[in-house]
């Protein structure tokens, strides 16, 4: 097995590009690694897209300890899915962020992808969850085009996504015990490179079983 990537000049890029970011926080920042190492005390968990124009800490200008990240494709949270719990089990009892945020983006190929009928299959298994709120919409989408039916839907896949957060053991447990836990929905433009703020802020048991979350 080879340890040098020289050859590759592609992979050489990025031990190139961190030698110059470790430098350039060093001279702007002294210590900071150095306390970095000790602990991390983030107080966010982000839950968001792997598509690599939505990156977490950079769109919101925040250092490295600051957030907790987890990407999947079209920032979905299965009740299902093992990887996502424990994201939120660990954020949540360990680290105690005081904020989850679910950030979607317009322009998803994850739910894009929910309007069609070929994909890779575990891609299409995956999106299951899309398609369904799809479904459910089709009567208010009949008279939108197929961009702004795009959009929506990734705006109800933010709000879905909250609400399936609501009902997380980890996060009503929270709750229950008087922790300070905020859930939230953003959405992230890639045209513009704006974020916005989607969804109401949920912050106890009442207001996540109240009906302004129920399904529209
Ligand atoms: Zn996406």
């Amino acid at each position: 097995m080879c340890q040098h990537s020289h050859d590759n000049p592609d992979i050489q890029q990025l031990f190139e590009n961190n030698e110059q970011w470790v430098k350039q926080i060093n001279e702007e920042t002294p210590g900071f690694f150095q306390s970095l190492s000790h602990l991390q005390t983030p107080e966010y968990l982000w839950i968001g897209c792997s598509d690599s124009r939505v990156p977490a800490n950079e769109l919101v200008k925040m250092d490295p300890g600051t957030i907790f990240v987890h990407r999947n494709i079209a920032n979905l949270v299965n009740s299902s899915d093992m990887n996502v719990l424990s994201v939120i089990q660990y954020a949540v009892e360990v680290l105690k962020v005081k904020h989850i945020i679910v950030n979607g983006h317009y322009g998803c190929g994850g739910v894009e992808a929910s309007f069609n009928e070929s994909n890779p299959d575990l891609i299409d298994h995956w999106i299951r969850p899309i398609r369904k709120y799809l479904q459910r919409s089709k009567e208010s989408f009949k008279h939108l085009s197929h961009e702004e039916q795009a959009n929506k839907l990734c705006e109800i896949n933010v709000e879905e996504q909250v609400r399936n957060i609501c009902h997380i053991p980890a996060v009503r447990n929270a709750w229950r015990k008087g922790q300070a836990l905020s859930v939230h929905g953003f959405i992230y433009d890639i045209h513009d490179g704006k974020l916005h703020n989607l969804t109401e802020t949920v912050d106890n048991i009442a207001d996540a079983d109240q009906t302004l979350f129920d399904r529209k």
